[in-house]
């Protein structure tokens, strides 16, 4: 069961990473992009930290909510809006809960990938953070159906998300600031694939 310390602990996770990982994010946006992916995952994660310290939620819907309205304030650019709809999304899905088990897990990050995706125009292949996010969902759903835990599902989830990181690079964007380079954007990693593989990473070191 993920429970609502551990969706907490998600957060706190995600803040200490991303400060971590800032240069590493922020090296694959400028080589693709402009160079502020790093900031402003490492801005965004450490307001949403912060607000549920300072105002603890009462349940996992209400702290994904949080999350998300923090992420969309505080972070410009692309990646914002695109991971405030991820936990937008996931919000109602947990809903008003102490604790979800793995079908709720499954359908929360299910329900928040297909809002990045809508909200992105993105599918799998345009090398963006979709091309982690399509994987994951898909491993978590085959770890659950072959009767796969909580944390069974996010070790399953995570090694796809990186996997399909990796998978990007060879590709050529066909969406966000890499478009614009088309063919130069080929050979270097995406910056939201990334991000969105740490954040799996994270999830399996704190929900399960
Ligand atoms: P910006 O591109 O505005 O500078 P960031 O650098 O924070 O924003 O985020 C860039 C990342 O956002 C890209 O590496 C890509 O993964 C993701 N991204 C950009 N546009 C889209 C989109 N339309 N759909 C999905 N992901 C996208
Ligand atoms: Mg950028």
């Amino acid at each position: 069961m993920a429970t609502l310390a551990r969706f907490a602990a998600w957060i706190a996770r995600l803040d200490a990473v991303y400060a971590e990982q800032k240069d590493y994010l922020t090296d694959l946006d400028a080589a693709i992009g402009d160079a502020d992916h790093g900031i402003n995952m490492a801005r965004g994660f450490a307001a949403a930290h912060q607000a549920i310290v300072a105002a603890p939620p009462a349940d996992v819907g209400a702290l994904l909510k949080a999350v998300a309205m923090t992420l969309i304030r505080t972070v410009g650019g692309a990646s914002g809006p695109l991971y405030g709809t991820f936990f937008l999304r996931a919000a109602p899905v947990a809903g008003a809960v102490a604790e979800v088990d793995a079908a709720g897990v499954e359908a929360l990050f299910a329900a928040g990938a297909a809002g990045i995706a809508e909200r992105g125009k993105a599918v799998v292949g345009d090398k963006t953070m979709i091309d982690a996010w399509g994987p994951a969902v898909e491993a978590l759903g085959a770890s659950r159906a072959a009767g796969g835990a909580v944390a069974d599902m996010l070790a399953a989830a995570a090694a796809a998300a990186a996997a399909g990181r990796d998978a990007t690079l060879p590709l050529v964007a066909r969406k966000g600031r890499a478009s614009y380079l088309g063919e130069r954007s080929r050979g270097h990693i995406d910056p939201g694939a990334a991000s969105t593989a740490l954040l799996l990473a994270a999830a399996h070191e704190t929900l399960g």
